[in-house]
Order: C-alpha cells, then structure tokens, then sequence
C-alpha cells in the first residue's frame, strides 16, 4: 500500500472556482517528490488537503490507510504527528531560542514558557540536537531565533519538523524567501536528512531546475490539474 493516495481529490474555498479539481497520485514510503506549477496553480492548497489544514471538498486522501477526510480530532491530532510542515516563511517563535522552537515542534501546546526545556526527557533533547548537529546548527541551539540567518532559520524549521519523527514532511515553498545560496544549503540539507532517516518528502517549488536537480519524481500542477507526473529525465524530454 502506497503512503499516500490522492483520488479524485477536489477544493473549492467558495462555491464558485475549483482550486483543485480531480486530482490522482500516490506517493510511495522513501519518495522525494516536488510539486511544481506556476502561483496560484494550487500547490499550497493541496499540501493543506493532505494534512487537514482545510477542509477537503472532493475525493479522498489516504494517508498511511487513514481517509484523512474524515479523521475525528484524536486520530487529527495522530496525523499530524505523522506529518511533518515546513513553511515559507519558517513560523518559528522569534523570541524563543533555536532548540525551544525545535521541541515545540513537539509538545507545542502543552508547554509554557517558563522552565521551557525542563520538560522534555533527556531523549527527546537528545534527538533535538542530532538534528540541529546534521543540519549544521548546532552551535546556535541557545540563541534566539530572531538573531539567525533566513537559511538558518529555515534549517530550525526543518528540525522541528523532524523532531516528532514523521513519516511525510511537507514543505511549503521553503526556498522562496531565501537566496541562491542558502536555497541550495537548504536543498542539500532536506534531501539528505530525510534520506537518510527515511522521511518521505513533499516539496513545494516554483523553480522548475531546482526540482530537476533535486526529486526523483516531479508532479506539475496547472490551475489546479496535474499537468505532469513523472520522473525528472521525462520532464526535460517533453520540454
Ligand atoms: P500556489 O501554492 O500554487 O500558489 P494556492 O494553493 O496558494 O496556490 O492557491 C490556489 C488558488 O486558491 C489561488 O487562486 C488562491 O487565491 C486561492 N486560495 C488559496 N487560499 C485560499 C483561501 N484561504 N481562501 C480562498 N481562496 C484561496
Ligand atoms: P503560527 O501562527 O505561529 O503558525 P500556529 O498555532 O498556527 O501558529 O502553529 C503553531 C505551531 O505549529 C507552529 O510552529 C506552526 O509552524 C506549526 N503548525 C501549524 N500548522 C501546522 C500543521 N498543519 N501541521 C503541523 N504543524 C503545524
């Protein structure tokens, strides 16, 4: 069974204009797969399908067998857990520090923050800084995150997403606010440490070469269809 089956899937956020409309895929366990396709195309909206961000007005997602349509607030909640995010905009705590931001990734609103990191076990600060160690970031883990570069920020971003150890990482143009540089750092980064912890990866694009060098398979989406699905060689033969 595949990780993930997208069938028929449909949005609409008003009765009028279908941001996606019949959309098929299936996303195998280990997959690094961009989404690319022009502003608008609907990208964002379907990697909100996937985790229940939005509602989902047709069809059905299928996540690890569970119709995600139709989760009650408990097994919501479990989906997420299985589900990693990572955003344009990295959606860190300004004020907190780097590892606080990678455990609220965790435990978010559980915690206060007073006496934040004595909250967690030895194990789960552990893990935290693996992840800070391979992505690079470690010596910042007690700055804040206000203080850091837009591709280090980012790369907290990616930690957090990874601490609740899923099973899928979304990630929602996380290049898009960055530089040609720290785009490729970051890029580096994301395909490595979830091929090496076996994550599978959704990456949302709109750089048609940055999904070419990167994914394995590459899905395009216009106006809200698949326009594409296949591997990166089959993209350059049709162009
Ligand atoms: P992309 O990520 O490819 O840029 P989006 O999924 O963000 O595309 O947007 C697809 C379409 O859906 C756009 O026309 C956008 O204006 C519309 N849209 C996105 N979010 C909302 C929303 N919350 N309410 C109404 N329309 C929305
Ligand atoms: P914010 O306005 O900072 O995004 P939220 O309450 O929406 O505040 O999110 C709290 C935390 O959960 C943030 O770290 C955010 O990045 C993360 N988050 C938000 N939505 C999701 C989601 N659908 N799946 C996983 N994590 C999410």
């Amino acid at each position: 069974m595949s990780l993930l089956q997208v069938v028929g899937l449909g949005k609409s956020y008003d009765t009028e204009t279908k941001v996606l409309e019949n959309v098929n895929f299936d996303i195998e366990a280990g997959e690094f797969v961009s989404i690319i396709g022009p502003s608008g195309a609907g990208k964002s909206t379907l990697l909100r399908c996937i985790n229940r961000m939005v509602t989902i007005s047709e069809g059905n997602v299928l996540f690890d067998g569970a119709n995600v349509g139709t989760l009650g607030k408990k097994q919501l909640r479990r989906l997420r857990t299985n589900i990693g995010m990572v955003f344009q905009h990295y959606n860190l705590v300004p004020r907190l520090t780097v590892i606080e931001n990678v455990l609220h990734g965790r435990f978010g609103y559980k915690t206060t923050l007073q006496g934040f990191l004595g909250r967690f076990t030895e194990q789960e600060k552990k893990r935290a800084f693996y992840l800070l160690q391979k992505l690079g970031i470690e010596e910042h883990a007690y700055k804040r995150c206000d203080q850091l570069s837009g591709g280090q920020q980012q790369r907290v971003g990616i930690a957090r997403a990874l601490i609740q150890d899923p099973k899928l990482v979304l990630c929602d143009e996380p290049i898009a606010s960055l530089d040609p540089n720290a785009s490729k750092v970051i890029m580096d980064h994301l395909k490595s440490i979830t091929s090496e912890l076996g994550i599978t990866c959704m990456v949302n694009l709109h750089q048609v070469e940055v999904a070419q060098q990167y994914s394995d398979r590459i899905i395009g989406l216009n106006q809200g269809k698949v326009v594409f699905d296949g591997s990166n060689h089959q993209l350059t033969d049709d162009r």
